[in-house]
């Protein structure tokens, strides 16, 4: 017999309830480490679109098949651990936090950085420039992104940041298209970029090369993209002292093998590549340049300033304007504010400390909602952990009642006539969009409209 003394997940009658918010890959490590550190745990795992998954499905490149593997595991989990799935739910508008707070011991914010930081320039919003979510949420057949329209009949493209999502963006316009057909690029995607004009792309960076966040890999595989050429002048290769004091830093090994890339491009003899990708160093955006659509782009020229690791672009001076037609910001994510959870506006995610969110007891957030933007997939691994092994600690301050959770939920949904999808039924999206794939030669031809999606299980 469970007691209201009992402490929640203390036995099978008395199990711990959680609500996951967002399907994605801190969510469902957050499962992972609640099924493995809770011996009676029931997870309601919620997701805003029809289909799990998050970044692994949305965000990964369509080239980097390896990297989306991990939904394999994630599939497991949800197949055979303490998991029901509630897709197609809005947090904040079929559901309220309160409400999942009322129904579960506890809820889990994995809602990821769905939004961009602004670089705060004029011009920012002309037409022709984008956020990177916007493009790799286009590629990746991204229902939110589905109908938007980049105009790749223009030659010349600009991606600021240099990062990976940078690499990915730089990568996917110009490569060539026939490498990508066999990939789970959506359809629409792929046609638009048969068709697509775009010969330069100019990458820009506003510290130097030593700085760049690459990872080498990402890095590397820019070179070797066939029939275009990587361009880098060598003048901000020769690095002072400071850089090379970073360079020389052991931890940073990183930054290293990067510069060795880019010496290794400006030593390369030009070729007759139809195709160019250009470096530039220490240029920040100024403004955006145009009257009714973005035509160029104007860059302060910087240096740095500081110690070696915490060094800063500065702006001097001295200016330039870089012609083009579509600009690519890709500058970091940022969390979205969910009305009542208090939000830490300079970092992007949710205010917390170790994953508690402050001021509420019973919210806990994991993945990039909770310490920004950073790392790879299995980085969110030890931050879930993290946090749900705050949540264990926890245990003796959470409500000792027993909860209702997913029953709950799912009877709150059903009377406000929310239309769900279960996991049965994202099993069933998946093998449709497998199957039609498999007619092209793909992996998957993605459903990349909610309707569509919904309509895959009628
Ligand atoms: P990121 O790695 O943080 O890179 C952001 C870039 O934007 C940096 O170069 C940064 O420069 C620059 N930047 C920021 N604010 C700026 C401003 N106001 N003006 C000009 N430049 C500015 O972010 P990300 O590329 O979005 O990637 C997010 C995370 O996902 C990273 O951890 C990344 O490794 C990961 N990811 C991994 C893969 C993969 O493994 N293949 C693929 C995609 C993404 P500063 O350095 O000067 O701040």
């Amino acid at each position: 017999m469970s007691s209201a003394t009992e402490a929640p997940g203390s036995s099978a009658e008395h199990p711990l309830r959680i609500a996951v918010v967002g399907s994605g890959p801190a969510g469902f490590y957050a499962v992972e480490a609640l099924t493995r550190l809770c011996p009676h745990v029931e997870i309601s795992l919620i997701e805003r679109l029809p289909v799990p998954f998050g970044l692994v499905r949305y965000g990964v490149a369509p080239d980097h098949p390896k990297l989306k593997q991990t939904a394999v595991v994630f599939d497991q989990l949800a197949q055979s651990g303490p998991v029901r799935f509630f897709g197609h739910v809005t947090v904040g508008q079929d559901v309220s936090v309160d409400e999942l707070r009322d129904t579960h011991h506890a809820v889990i914010f994995t809602c990821g950085a769905e939004s961009d930081r602004a670089l705060g320039v004029p011009g920012e919003s002309l037409p022709g420039s984008h956020t990177a979510t916007e493009f790799v949420g286009w590629y990746n057949g991204h229902p939110d992104y589905r109908d938007h329209h980049f105009d790749l009949s223009q030659e010349v493209a600009v991606v600021i940041g240099q990062g990976n999502v940078a690499a990915d963006v730089a990568r996917i316009l110009l490569k060539p298209v026939d490498a990508l057909r066999q990939t789970d690029i959506a359809a629409h995607a792929l046609d638009a970029l048969a068709a697509s004009r775009v010969r330069e792309v100019h990458v820009i960076g506003r510290r130097g090369p030593a700085q760049a966040k690459f990872t080498h890999k990402e890095l590397r595989e820019l070179g070797e993209l066939p029939g275009c050429a990587a361009r880098v002048d060598a003048a901000p290769l020769s690095l002072g002292s400071a850089c090379e004091a970073e360079l020389a830093d052991k931890h940073n090994e990183g930054a290293a093998r990067n510069v060795a890339i880019f010496r290794s491009w400006a030593a390369r003899p030009a070729g007759d590549e139809h195709r160019a990708l250009h470096w530039h160093f220490l240029a920040s955006p100024a403004a955006l340049l145009g009257d009714t659509r973005v035509t160029g782009l104007r860059l302060n020229r910087n240096r740095l300033e500081g110690a070696p690791g915490a060094q800063t672009a500065v702006a001097t001076a001295s200016q330039f304007d870089l012609p083009c037609g579509l600009v690519f910001r890709s500058i970091g994510y940022r969390g979205r504010a969910l009305p009542g959870i208090p939000f830490d506006n300079g970092r992007g995610t949710f205010a917390n400390t170790d994953g508690r969110i402050t001021g509420n007891p019973g919210l806990y957030a994991a993945g990039w909602i909770k310490r920004g933007p950073s790392g790879i997939i299995g980085t969110n691994r030890a931050d879930a952990l993290a946090t749900v092994e705050a949540l264990m600690a926890d245990l003796p301050t959470l409500p000792a009642e027993p909860k209702p959770g997913a029953a709950a939920l799912q009877a709150l949904l059903t009377q406000r006539g929310v239309r769900t999808t279960s996991y049965p039924d994202w099993l069933r999206i998946d093998a449709c969009e497998r199957q039609q794939g498999e007619a092209l030669g793909k992996p998957r031809e993605k459903l990349t409209r909610l309707t569509d999606l919904l309509a895959a299980l009628d």
